[in-house]
């Protein structure tokens, strides 16, 4: 699992990692609906 934070809101969510072909995907925001890279936004691995 990696632990997300949102560069819109600031919101920490997590995300799971397991498939391991994450890197170039985006992920929607489950707080304000922004979408943002992955990668630049990885707070830590869990
Ligand atoms: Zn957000």
């Amino acid at each position: 699992m990696l632990l997300l934070k949102c560069p819109k809101c600031g919101n920490k969510m997590k995300y799971n990692s397991a498939s391991g072909i994450l890197m170039k995907k985006r992920k929607r925001c489950v707080y304000c609906g922004h979408s943002f890279k992955i990668t630049d936004n990885i707070v830590k691995k869990v």
